[in-house]
């Protein structure tokens, strides 16, 4: 069977690579007669599993040995309340940049922990932008300072590292992270869920600097405590282990393709075949600002929203599916994560000249 160019924004393509080894594995694991679904996490083939996954992460993404790598489970979402009750240490307030649905998600819920602080906010310009650092007003006081590299939704990515002096700088990396090299050291917690360009739903990945931990808010939950994940090397409970198995082979196969710096190069590639497309005509138009055009989500509009239907009926007959933007921005989006080939984005380029020539 055919396999479909799926630019869904999330759960996402996974790499073909990585989906046969896994069906070659599924039944019967190295040799020894049971899935890795079956396993328990305490026993030596899946503890091996997970730290080859974790060193395999720390080696791509050059992660710090003073950081903590959890596996954990509840998704990005659970961290916009994990983040507040981990790292407000006793301070009174946070510092969080305004960029879109997902800002304003972690917004809302670090509100119920202390006061949050906007320091800046795109709001104005219906988020299509993020605002430059010299607009920031940063609070020295801070307990940390939460944004995000890359609005999945609006498709507006920071590609700078915000400079927060000795406030701790903290990032939803959800949808952005793998695809480009990113400093580690730079910041005192990333977080992610895995679905967009890591492995399948159900992992959430932290990485976390160690002296931010162990000073949670008074009733904070066990499994709401980085440090209890970090002591037991995320083996607390029992860990989303398939995902993580499905996450390993993921980083196996980045570092085989030359790291995240190659993945940069061909998102780049991706990327500017999309929007070359979209500048080069009058009938696409992409809203976000130059500066700030996402490698992952491009999201677009067609010149009269009334052929949108026809548009994604065309798509989905050559094989280009989930390109319908999300309900709040209407339009079209296509993800573009590491897995989506470039095959898929000359594709959709290929069918968008066509539509253009035959309904613009
Ligand atoms: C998808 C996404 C989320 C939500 O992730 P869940 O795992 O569904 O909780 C949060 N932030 C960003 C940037 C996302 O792309």
């Amino acid at each position: 069977m055919e396999r479909i160019y799926n630019f869904s924004a999330g759960p996402a393509v996974l790499p073909r690579e990585v989906l046969e080894q896994a069906r070659d594995e599924l039944v019967d694991w190295h040799g020894c007669g049971m899935s890795v679904m079956e396993m328990s996490h305490r026993g030596k083939e899946y503890m091996g599993i997970q730290a080859e996954a974790e060193s395999d992460l720390r080696e791509l993404m050059g992660i710090p040995s003073n950081y903590k790598v959890l596996f954990l489970q509840g998704g990005a979402s659970s961290q916009f309340a994990m983040v507040p009750m981990n790292l407000f240490r006793g301070k009174t307030s946070a510092d969080y940049l305004n960029t879109g649905v997902w800002s304003k998600k972690a917004i809302k819920e670090a509100k119920k922990y202390g006061a949050v602080n906007v320091v800046a906010s795109s709001e104005d310009r219906d988020y299509t932008y993020a605002p430059t650092q010299e607009s920031w007003r940063l609070d020295s006081d801070a307990a940390y300072v939460h944004f995000t590299p890359n609005e999945t939704i609006g498709g507006v990515e920071i590609f700078w590292t915000p400079e927060t002096g000795d406030v701790p700088l903290v990032a939803d990396m959800s949808s952005t992270i793998l695809s480009r090299p990113m400093d580690v050291s730079k910041y005192g917690l990333i977080y992610a869920g895995a679905q967009k360009n890591i492995g399948p739903a159900g992992l959430t990945l932290v990485i976390v600097r160690d002296d931010l931990i162990g000073q949670t808010v008074p009733g904070t939950p066990t499994m709401f405590d980085y440090q209890i994940h970090g002591d037991n090397d995320s083996m607390y409970n029992t860990p989303p282990t398939y995902g993580i198995y499905m996450a390993g082979l993921v980083f196996k196969l980045l570092k085989a393709r030359g790291g995240l710096s190659a993945m940069h190069r061909q998102n780049l590639a991706k990327a500017n075949l999309l929007y070359d497309t979209m500048d080069a005509s009058d009938f696409y138009h992409t809203p976000v600002a130059r500066e700030n055009r996402s490698l992952m989500n491009v999201p677009f509009t067609l010149k009269d929203a009334a052929l949108d239907e026809d548009f994604l009926k065309g798509a989905k007959a050559r094989g280009l599916m989930q390109l319908k933007g999300h309900r709040s921005v209407g339009g079209m989006r296509a993800s573009i994560y590491n897995a989506m080939p470039v095959e898929g984005v000359q594709a959709l380029v290929d069918y968008m000249l066509e539509f253009e020539l035959a309904r613009g």
